[in-house]
């Protein structure tokens, strides 16, 4: 983990670890046919991806194909193909600096931004908080901020893309992985306007469904949140499936616009899969 980066990630091994696990307890399927079938005493598994950042290409798609499993990929479809992060991957980007690099400009941009008085110092830690504080901000508030940043300190190095290309989901849609919706833009969901809602909702299907030539019937809502109304919404735009990240198995009577999740966790002593009383609880030394 990346003590710049607040988005969740594994190494290559955890993902094998898993994928391993999986194939030898459950039978893996995609989450239509996991959905379709959660009435029936089988013990199922399907896994998901989501943002479609671009290592789901290069480092799970041909670890997907060695083990012969499916997986729905979400794709937030205002970043195909992109070369830069979110805004928590820019802010990160920024801290990194200010902290690792000593950059005393970025520091000054970054206390400006935040309010921090003149002499503070930045840790990992309060690049964390001010995560959490900025994904409470109005969109246009923090679009804002994130302008103030890039002006400041133009990113005049820009790395290797980080999210999937047109033609890495073309290739993965042929090979069978199921794509999904996760917004244009990664918005959270419950804080939309009625009208913002629905194009973050119907623009997004509307994009993979042209790029993979396939319906679209499955999303997950970005950060997990959700409100009725996002359900409803989701719904009357035709999505019958809807990804959260709560965290325990999928019941047979679950709302499938709201399904939970599991996400493996590494840092358990014994390095095993168990039950707990969340459910399902994957645990990799
Ligand atoms: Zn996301």
């Amino acid at each position: 983990m990346d003590p710049f980066d607040t988005c969740p990630s594994h190494s290559v091994e955890v993902l094998r670890a898993v994928v391993e696990y999986l194939t030898n307890h459950f039978r893996v399927v995609g989450l239509r046919e996991l959905v379709a079938r959660r009435h029936e005493r089988v013990p199922l598994a399907a896994i998901t991806f989501d943002d479609g950042w671009r290592d789901t290409y290069d480092v799970a798609f041909p670890l997907l194909r060695e083990f012969g499993v499916p997986a729905t990929v979400f794709v937030t479809t205002g970043k195909i193909g992109s070369y830069q992060g979110f805004w928590q991957q820019v802010l990160g980007d920024m801290f990194r600096h200010a902290v690792v690099q000593g950059d005393a400009a970025a520091a000054q941009t970054l206390r400006k931004l935040i309010g921090a008085p003149q002499d503070s110092q930045f840790t990992a830690a309060h690049y964390r908080q001010t995560v959490i504080q900025w994904k409470g901000l109005p969109r246009h508030e923090r679009a804002r901020k994130i302008a103030t940043l890039l002006a400041e300190h133009p990113d005049d190095s820009p790395g290797p893309r980080c999210f999937l290309s047109v033609a890495e989901i073309k290739e993965m849609h042929s090979a069978g992985i199921e794509f999904g919706s996760h917004t244009v833009h990664h918005e959270l969901l419950d804080a939309c306007p009625a009208d913002r809602l629905d194009y973050e909702l119907a623009e997004s299907k509307a994009q993979i469904e042209a790029i993979v030539g396939d319906r679209v019937e499955s999303i997950a809502y970005p950060n997990g949140n959700f409100s009725e109304l996002v359900v409803s919404r989701s719904e009357a735009l035709g999505y019958q499936m809807g990804c959260t990240v709560e965290r325990r198995r999928i019941g047979v009577r679950e709302n499938v616009l709201t399904l939970p999740r599991v996400e493996p966790e590494w840092d358990c002593p014994w390095g095993e899969a168990c039950f707990d009383e969340r459910g399902f609880v994957m645990r990799i030394r």
